[in-house]
């Protein structure tokens, strides 16, 4: 569907400024299928193919805001119907559980769409444990982008594993030969203009 990104080395095209500040020479932008609600609907079930939920049905199931907050509420339909969903949003450096509360003790589990330093998730992770929640022992990503399969002991269960490299911006090599780095999805079209 076109949602995964690779500069061609052509220094004229920008390259990818990630959410963390980051630089990288790729790009995974979920939203281009996730966006389809029968392609989300068929990720999710391939993705939950891949868990035994049969020890710990989550109660409540929670990604962040905004790139999973369509996958958190398709991931509680599939499950049992009976799971609540719900997204944390950003406020200020941190994420939220701003319109939804958690029970105390109840098992939550945590969806990304994409795993890429694990900021966000981590952020998540933490309003959820804030919140009173009980995080499952892995989250589930759509993609994992990073070079590991866990997040601060978290197993990360992804349906592609597709490491891209990422790099600090004093230390790009896409930025010294010339190329700009730029929000992805906002500049979408000139990361794939032909240049
Ligand atoms: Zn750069």
């Amino acid at each position: 569907m076109g949602a995964l990104w690779i500069h061609d080395d052509n220094k004229r095209r920008p390259h990818a400024l990630l959410s963390s500040g980051k630089h990288s020479n790729g790009f995974f932008n979920a939203s281009l299928a996730t966006s389809n609600p029968d392609v989300l609907h068929q990720l999710c079930k391939a993705l939950l193919r891949q868990v035994d939920f049969s020890r710990q049905l989550p109660q409540m199931v929670v990604g962040s805001a905004m790139g999973a907050v369509t996958m958190a509420y398709e991931i509680a339909r599939q499950l049992d119907g009976k799971t609540e969903a719900g997204f944390t949003e950003k406020v200020d450096q941190l994420m939220e559980l701003k319109r939804f509360s958690i029970k105390r003790n109840h098992k939550v589990l945590v969806v990304e769409d994409v795993i890429t330093t694990g900021g966000t998730t981590r952020k998540t992770i933490d309003a959820i444990e804030r919140a009173g929640g009980a995080l499952l022992p892995f989250i589930l990503t759509l993609v994992n982008r990073s070079d590991s399969g866990q997040l601060d002991g978290y197993n990360i269960i992804s349906l592609i594993q597709h490491h891209l490299p990422i790099w600090d911006a004093d230390d790009c090599p896409l930025c010294r030969a010339g190329s700009k780095a730029l929000r992805p999805k906002d500049n979408w079209d000139k990361l794939n203009a032909s240049y």
